[in-house]
């Protein structure tokens, strides 16, 4: 006799024994999914632990073996129970953040007839047939079963137990095709005959069917259309004339058919490279942790160094985790990690349906590949014997996850894993986080340091442009000198970025007669306006309404368009330039699958002039005929309440400013603001990196904000506005208790206090560092039990989150 414990996809932060017979016939270990009852109901379960320790209740046996084999290692294991700990969620919550989607806890209800049941026991004619026919097809899907009929009459059914809920785990298995085209070689000769017989008029599908001549590998029908020219008309008539023939290819196949695979492509490290690269070298080779920081200014070559070490780690037989903080951001790094290693990377695209995330992460536990390269969740990519993991653009806010737990930060739990399996991590960056930079500061983390740009390329000149004194010098949202240079860039046939990080409370309407703002009915924020659209939309739940000149609070023909987000700007910049092609980058162009990618690629080609978006603009792009890059309003990042929102002004400023001038052409950049003393503003004009990190960890230590404490965020949810006010008072008298000697803030409510009818509010505990995650944990534990005991009435509806390192 065996027991198991089992981690259940739940936020108890507890395991559940069961038993298991040793003749089954599989050898249970840690890592497979079992089948498990639970309560009245069936569920998916990880195994963490086998042993022998007979529990003092009675156990119940698991129902069945998911797997042949472990799914999570125990490398994989011991992370996702550290951070169960460390983060305080359920144990089971994290293993199904590691898992892909296609195949987590997650699975499909089919109801059945419940063996034994009797027909006749007290149901209606109505649900006496429902159960006949259910029972005639054997089984059905829960869903499809409440569509056909109706919930309450099926829920009734489970309810008098004649019917029984299976749940089948779920892998999601269809691909996504996408259609390409490849040259059928055989129609050569008729190609040749054709042509050289043919006097008549060129058209156009011939054209095309010698374009397409000779077309190497298959290609996807929209760059036959986007990067030829060809219509799809001529597309369609070059494929009935039978020069090229259609195939369906996966999606993920079709991702890297843009992509040249060119090893011998990898470039030498220059001097300054190699020093930094050495360090790391060494302790990959010595199979040791060691956590760099490497600081490289943009356009370093900070890549060129992440691509040595994968290359040392694969020569040693073993494999590499790459992070990144949004992949459809960096198509450009990607493509040349793709270069040099080609097949052995797996990409784990956010744009990947399930089924292309299994099969991706099916071939990194086999071994089949051996780089992962992928955003926040890739921390938990099954890489066979990782030699080093690296972090790109460590400080970038993607890595933590705030909604749904667990609220980890990648980068950290890549240090974390990075020590578990005794190997290197490189966290990199232009602008590290004062935190990374502290644990240099601290001794426990090695600085490296590329302070210049590869070969010629120099940083650009930064002016920054008073928009006080520019009052009377503007041309629509931008001052003259901008307006001058990108007037200049043009005629030089070279490209401009403007920058201008509006979302949210960007484009709004006001009456003017009222001052009337028309808000979301559920959401505490004014409504967007969106003139294309002729809407009205909140971005927070994706309500809508219609845009008109009427106030609804006046009744008076006054509304305006007040503020200025990006379609704003993009529509105020196209008249000064009437010659320039402009396009826009911000998440409303990017919804698409591929717009992002689509965007960029067609300003890489040069097909528009100006590129104006949001901070999506700002990050990793290398564009070498980029000259000037404005900023349309530099303060918009003060405009978020937050102990680091200097330090994102700093950072955006920096990263934007980084991608003028990056080849040898020089670049400009131009900062307007309000605020043109701004330290944060100041530092990153002059490129200055360090000196604003000194001035940013002092403020920092003045007010005990991170890196000198941990903040642990509590919130609370409910639509009660009274009960969640209540509760969250009621919890932070106890906090305040337990946590004496820290600081406690709150609780009040949160900036935006209502989203999609839930009332918010929150409470901070600034934690001294003196205390160890274990000891936190503890706290937090006891924090929970004596809310338990003491909690108000009506507590059950509101839901309380823990953040821990909230951002
Ligand atoms: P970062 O990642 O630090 O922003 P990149 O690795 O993208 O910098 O390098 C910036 C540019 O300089 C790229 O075009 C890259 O190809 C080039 N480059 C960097 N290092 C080298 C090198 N050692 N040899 C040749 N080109 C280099
Ligand atoms: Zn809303």
């Amino acid at each position: 006799m065996n027991y198991i414990d089992v981690a259940l996809p739940n936020a108890v932060r507890q395991v559940f024994t069961y038993g298991y017979r040793l003749d089954d016939d599989v050898d249970l270990v840690p890592g497979m999914r079992v089948w498990v009852p639970f309560g009245a109901r069936k569920q998916i379960g990880m195994v963490v632990r086998v042993h022998d320790r007979k529990p003092e209740f009675k156990v119940r046996y698991i129902t069945d073996v998911l797997d042949r084999e472990p799914l999570l290692n125990e490398e994989l294991l011991r992370l996702t129970e550290w951070m169960a700990g460390y983060y305080f969620t359920g144990w089971g919550e994290v293993i199904q953040a590691a898992l892909p989607a296609g195949l987590n806890y997650v699975a499909d209800r089919y109801i059945t007839f419940a063996e034994g049941a009797s027909m006749s026991a007290g149901l209606s004619p109505r649900e006496a047939e429902v159960l006949g026919e259910i029972q005639s097809v054997g089984e059905m899907k829960l869903e499809d079963a409440e569509k056909r009929w109706s919930v309450a009459l099926v829920r009734g059914l489970l309810k008098k137990q004649v019917l029984e809920l299976r749940e089948v785990p779920r892998v999601k298995v269809k691909p996504v095709l996408v259609k390409a085209y490849t040259w059928n070689e055989t129609q050569r000769d008729k190609l040749q005959a054709f042509l050289s017989g043919y006097t008549g008029k060129m058209y156009a599908w011939i054209e095309s069917a010698m374009q397409l001549h000779g077309l190497p590998a298959p290609m996807l029908q929209r760059d036959i259309t986007d990067q030829h020219g060809i219509s799809s008309y001529a597309l369609k008539r070059v494929e009935k004339e039978g020069f090229v023939h259609a195939v369906e290819l996966e999606q993920s196949a079709a991702e890297s058919l843009h992509l040249l695979h060119a090893p011998d492509r990898i470039r030498s490290l220059n001097e300054t490279q190699q020093e930094v690269f050495a360090p790391i070298s060494k302790a990959l080779t010595e199979q040791r942790f060691e956590s760099f920081l490497l600081y490289g200014i943009t356009g370093s070559g900070k890549t060129e160094v992440y691509i040595h070490a994968l290359k040392q780690a694969l020569e040693a037989g073993k494999g590499g985790l790459v992070l990144v903080p949004e992949i459809a951001l960096t198509p450009q790094t990607v493509r040349r990690f793709y270069e040099i290693f080609g097949d052995d990377i797996a990409v784990l695209h956010s744009r990947l349906n399930d089924r292309e995330r299994f099969e991706a992460w099916k071939a990194l536990r086999s071994g089949e590949k051996r780089i992962a390269i992928g955003a926040r969740s890739a921390v938990f990519a099954p890489v066979q014997q990782p030699g080093i993991i690296i972090v790109d653009e460590e400080h970038d806010n993607s890595y933590k996850q705030e909604d749904p737990a667990p609220r980890y930060n990648a980068r950290d739990v890549a240090v974390l894993r990075a020590s578990l399996s005794g190997i290197p991590v490189v966290l990199g960056s232009a602008t590290p986080s004062v935190t990374t930079l502290y644990g240099v500061t601290r001794g426990k983390r090695t600085l490296l340091r590329l302070p210049s740009r590869h070969a010629e390329a120099t940083l650009p000149k930064v002016s920054i442009l008073d928009l006080k004194q520019y009052r009377n010098a503007m041309r629509g949202p931008i001052a003259v000198p901008l307006f001058m240079a990108i007037e200049e860039a043009l005629a030089r046939k070279e490209q401009v970025i403007l920058l201008h990080n509006r979302r949210g409370f960007a484009n709004y309407q006001q009456c003017d007669e009222c001052g009337h703002v028309p808000e979301c009915p559920h959401c505490s924020v004014s409504l967007t306006l969106h003139r294309r659209a002729g809407s009205l939309r909140c971005h927070y739940c994706g309500y809508s309404e219609r845009a008109t000149p009427i106030c609804s609070a006046c009744n008076a023909n006054g509304m305006d368009h007040k503020g200025s987000g990006t379609q704003r700007v993009e529509e105020e910049i196209a008249p000064l330039f009437p010659n320039a092609k402009v396009l826009r980058m911000d998440r409303d162009t990017t919804s698409k699958r591929d717009a992002h990618a689509n965007i960029l690629n067609a300003f890489g080609r040069g097909e528009a002039d100006i590129l104006v978006g949001t901070q999506l603009v700002a990050k990793g792009l290398d564009f070498p005929n980029v000259t000037v890059v404005g900023v349309v309003n530099a303060d918009t990042e003060l405009a978020f309440p937050s102990y680091r929102s200097s330090e994102r002004m700093f950072q955006l400023l920096t990263q934007v400013a980084g991608r003028s001038g990056r080849a040898e052409k020089t670049g400009t950049v131009f900062l307007q603001t309000r605020q043109p003393e701004h330290p944060a503003l100041q530092f990153a004009s002059r490129h200055d990196y360090e000196s604003f990190a000194r001035y940013e960890m002092q403020q920092r230590k003045a007010l005990q904000y991170p890196p000198y404490s941990r903040l642990i965020q509590f919130q609370f949810k409910s639509g009660d506005e009274q009960k969640v006010a209540q509760v969250a008072e009621a919890f932070t008298r106890i906090l305040a208790a337990v946590m004496q000697g820290h600081a406690v803030l709150g609780p009040a409510p949160a900036a935006i206090v209502k989203i999609y009818n839930d009332y918010r509010w929150e409470s901070l505990v600034k934690l001294n560092l003196s205390v160890g995650p274990q000891k936190m944990e503890a706290m937090l534990n006891r924090v929970f039990e004596l809310f338990e005991k003491q909690r108000p009435e009506g507590a059950s509806t509101v839901r309380i989150n823990v953040n821990i390192d909230a951002i």
